[in-house]
């Protein structure tokens, strides 16, 4: 099935019918642990020399499917399912670093990375140099001798930029460092950033993937494509002190990332995925190629509407034809530009917050990729504790509004919109 398509591997990738009971949707498989079948059994699954399931925090079989499952649809080797995008973004980053480490990222960032990256991170000895992701030449320029890492977001949450991930890529490999790609906004239906050279791939589950708001997770997806034996990386070529002397690069070759991801990452760190959790985001993930494409062209459509707007002064898709990113987009994103569209209210803070308000069918809250549509003033919430200085580089003006375009009819999205606007005339 490796020639497949990815709605086909959607559907069907990591999960062996046979071997789970005949059953034709994916089980949950509610377990903290496993029999071993007699103490050898045991002692070979904890030298890794024989694989199997041990316990939960560590594998479990349903989230062992959904993370083939979303290797597969990445082009990736190997996957680890974690208990939120989150999670998967920390383990994943201290997975390669020490203090002492220092990382280059873009500084086009979903709010929460970017606190991780900028006061939490820090404590730790690790720093981060933010780079606007524009000029690929910028990350080059913000290499230092201990630079371990590249991090960027495909399509910057909420600022929409597209990354020309072909030539960031290119910096990370003259760095010999891996870049991590966020795809969580562009969602695999519609980029896949190993194709362009990213090294590893996380994703939010909790948005577009498991798309119905019900559940948090996140993944980790290796490439499989980095040489860690390149010198800056004596965690994976020296005995780990963590597992018994276990020289990762060695004993697992290109695996050796995901693998300590696993038996280090999620033994020490903790942020296993619930099994259920799991189930639910697989019941999106089956779906998502159909939705992300309907989601993109929901979000064309109301681009396009609100540019007709009085009340609006600026629109940002990058499906629009004179979007700044258009011509990344017809590079990077030809199926579709996902569901997220920003624009600004004329009236600046105080009309901007009002929309957020006023709006019925755009439910206000903090996500983005639910099937139902989404409003947020960045401003005044996710990114109220960012100075306004740290606001403008993460793409979030005072006057932005994000919408997270749902599957409604775009009829009644429209006039939910346009309903909005007219309590501002009211009051403005
Ligand atoms: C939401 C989000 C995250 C964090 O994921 P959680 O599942 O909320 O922890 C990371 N990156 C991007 C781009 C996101 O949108």
């Amino acid at each position: 099935m490796s020639t497949s398509k990815i709605a086909t591997h959607a559907l069907h990738a990591g999960h062996d019918v046979k071997s789970n009971g005949g059953t034709r949707a994916v089980p949950i498989y509610q377990t903290t642990s496993y029999v071993f079948n007699n103490a050898e059994h045991a002692a070979n699954l904890f030298n890794l020399s024989e694989p199997g399931f041990i316990y939960t925090r560590l594998n479990n079989p349903t989230n062992d499917i959904l993370e083939q499952r979303l290797a597969t649809i990445e082009g990736g080797i190997g996957a680890v399912v974690t208990s939120s995008g989150t999670a998967a973004i920390h383990t994943a980053l201290l997975t390669l670093l020490k203090t002492g480490d220092h990382i280059v990222a873009s500084s086009s960032l979903y709010g929460g990375t970017y606190n991780l990256l900028n006061v939490t991170l820090p404590r730790l000895g690790i720093k981060t140099t933010f780079v606007d992701p524009s000029e690929p030449e910028n990350f080059k320029n913000a290499v230092q001798e201990n630079t371990r890492v590249f991090f960027v977001e495909s399509l910057g949450n909420p600022k929409l930029d597209v990354l020309d991930l072909k030539a960031i890529s290119t910096q990370a490999q003259l760095a010999k460092v891996p870049l991590i790609v966020d795809n969580t906004v562009a969602t695999p239906a519609l980029l896949n950033p190993i194709q362009y050279g990213a090294n590893i791939v996380i994703h939010s589950l909790t948005k577009f993937i498991g798309g119905n708001g019900t559940s948090m997770g996140g993944v980790i997806i290796d490439a499989g494509n980095f040489d860690w034996s390149n010198g800056k990386f004596p965690e994976f070529t020296e005995p780990s002190p963590g597992y018994h002397g276990l020289v990762y690069h060695e004993v697992l070759g290109p695996a050796a990332f995901i693998a300590k991801a696993r038996i280090e990452g999620l033994r020490d760190y903790g942020a296993a995925l619930s099994p259920y959790n799991a189930f639910q985001i697989i019941q999106g993930l089956e779906t998502l190629d159909v939705r992300i494409k309907k989601q993109s062209e929901n979000a064309l459509v109301l681009a396009q509407w609100l540019q007709t707007k009085e009340e609006v002064s600026w629109v940002r898709y990058p499906g629009l034809a004179d979007d700044p990113y258009n011509e990344l987009a017809k590079e990077y994103l030809s199926k579709g530009q996902s569901g997220i569209v920003t624009f600004g209210v004329s009236g600046g803070f105080e009309a901007a917050k009002k929309i957020a308000d006023e709006t019925k069918l755009f439910s206000l809250l903090a996500n983005i990729g639910d099937s139902k549509s989404l409003i947020i003033h960045p401003a005044s919430t996710t990114h109220q504790q960012l100075t306004e200085e740290q606001q403008e580089s993460t793409g979030v003006t005072s006057d932005l509004i994000r919408l997270s375009v749902g599957l409604e009819d775009i009829e009644d999205l429209k006039s939910d919109l346009a309903e909005a606007f007219k309590k501002l005339k009211v009051t403005v």
